[in-house]
């Protein structure tokens, strides 16, 4: 089975339809980020239609702003997510640094939460690395995801020794330092992902299908002198690691547990 650890399926459109067919079709396992609180609605909906699609709630760094007053009426959203995420910060792409603040309190909220509900966080880091590594830290995250990430080699590094796991996704085709990054990054903390259908679309203007991972995982295989094969098997025992005493997914544990057709 392919792991997808990083989808925002909710901006398919039209093209939703076709992109559930592929992910039936190809087994790929998909956790569904949102951006925010409607975006999370939306993927709540998609996933009664697939038992391989994980909704998570999470606030975007660069939705922060609309949410740091009112994050107490996330809490709902929150204690009803079986993980966490997109959340983060984004000190590169976005340039108003007056969000940042606003960013920083987003995310401590949503990190004491993953915390004290025992869930996994998938983490946008840009330009934030340092900043989230502290407060990974600090708020002793458990099972943080780390997404595409692109910072530099020694944070990286320390994250490694923190225990992140990090999601390889298409910029490994086309970028010499993220493709050092997916070489540096130890057996046992590597996953995949698409991020589409924006993913692709930012890289190369072409929207892009989940079964891009396949891509991926083809171009993984080929840095780290392995097979498409086995990275797909490391990637799925990684991630099996990652929810196997889960209290939130249950449901989860025994899908991926079956032995794959
Ligand atoms: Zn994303």
């Amino acid at each position: 089975m392919l792991i997808d650890a990083h989808v925002h399926l909710d901006k398919y459109g039209d093209l939703l339809d076709d992109a559930l067919r592929e992910i039936e079709q190809k087994k790929i396992f998909t956790v569904a980020t949102a951006m925010d609180a409607p975006s999370y609605a939306e993927l709540t909906l998609i996933a009664e239609s697939s038992p391989l699609v994980l909704p998570t709630f999470g606030v975007h760094p660069r939705r922060a702003r609309q949410y740091a007053g009112r994050l107490r009426e996330m809490d709902s959203l929150i204690e009803g997510s079986p993980a966490i995420g997109e959340i983060g910060l984004d000190f590169h792409w976005e340039k108003d640094t007056s969000t940042y603040p606003a960013q920083v309190k987003v995310l401590e909220y949503f990190f004491a939460a993953a915390r004290e509900q025992n869930k996994f966080v998938n983490l946008h880091t840009k330009g934030g690395e340092k900043e989230i590594l502290n407060l990974l830290e600090k708020y002793d995250v458990r099972r943080p995801i780390i997404h595409w990430y692109s910072g530099p080699l020694d944070i990286l590094r320390a994250m490694i020794q923190y225990g992140c796991y990090f999601t390889v996704g298409v910029e490994v085709h086309h970028s010499d330092h993220i493709k050092a990054i997916a070489n540096e990054i130890p057996d046992h903390l590597l996953l995949t992902e698409t991020d589409n259908p924006g993913g692709l679309k930012w890289l190369k203007g072409e929207l892009g299908m989940p079964s891009a991972i396949a891509n991926v995982v083809e171009t993984v295989a080929a840095l780290r002198q392995s097979t498409p094969e086995r990275i797909e098997r490391l990637v799925y025992g990684n991630f099996a690691r990652l929810i196997k005493d889960d209290p939130w997914l249950h449901d989860i544990q025994a899908l991926l547990a079956r032995p794959e057709s």
